[in-house]
């Protein structure tokens, strides 16, 4: 399937073209629609399934359209276990969105010095990539507004789980507006994962890949 078939517009599949795909993965067939839908979902799929751009590919999508509330701080957050998937994913946000005027992305992690962070965030920005720790650091700092948040995205949430992030998320979960939508990747959803999910989406779908 093609990525216009799935109901993405002109200037995102322009870039996904560019960067040199043509057919949608199976998780991104089965994911885009569904997101562009506004539903929330589940997906289990691993790393190499293409799944970066099954949840980057409809968010962007959602940053064509006026925010309802202006305000700064982010559109879409996307939560990640470690700061290396973190950097991948903004720059795959980057790639993606460059034919886009409001799609700028910026990331949140540890180990990046406060003055560079800082000013990333006093930039205006749609997307922001964080590891759940230094997105607290920030936010307990007062330096993120997520009062215009419409889509919250956690990438490999088996792992933050595994790496002790559980309080962390829940605190960043209960600090975002209610009326979101909510995509939630990780290759195994039970335990602790399954509990996580109950309680932060809402009738969601599910996809397994
Ligand atoms: P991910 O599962 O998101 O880590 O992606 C795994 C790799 O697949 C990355 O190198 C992507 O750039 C690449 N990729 C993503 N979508 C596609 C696609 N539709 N066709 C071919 N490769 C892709």
């Amino acid at each position: 399937m093609d990525f216009a078939s799935l109901g993405l517009s002109e200037n995102i599949v322009k870039a996904v073209n560019e960067a040199g795909y043509t057919e949608a993965t199976d998780v991104q067939a089965a994911a885009i629609p569904a997101a562009l839908a506004g539903k929330d979902l589940i997906v289990s799929s691993q790393t190499g399934s293409g799944k970066t751009a099954a949840f980057m590919l409809p968010s962007l999508q959602r940053l064509t359209a006026e925010p309802v509330i202006k305000a700064r701080g982010p559109r879409v957050l996307v939560l990640t276990p470690t700061r290396e998937l973190a950097v991948q994913v903004t720059e795959a946000a980057k790639g993606y969105g460059k034919h886009m005027r409001y799609a700028k992305a910026v990331s949140v992690v540890g180990g990046m010095p406060y003055p560079v962070q800082n000013k990333l965030l006093t930039s205006p920005y749609e997307i922001l990539v964080a590891t759940p720790g230094r997105l607290m650091d920030q936010m307990n700092r007062g330096r993120i507004d997520f009062s215009r948040l419409e889509v919250l995205i956690l990438d490999e949430a088996d792992r933050m789980l595994d790496m002790g992030f559980v309080d962390d998320i829940e605190a960043i979960v209960a600090a975002l507006p209610k009326d979101r939508q909510t995509l939630f990747f990780s290759a195994t959803v039970d335990g602790q994962v399954a509990r996580m999910m109950q309680r932060m989406l809402k009738d969601p779908e599910r996809i397994e890949i």
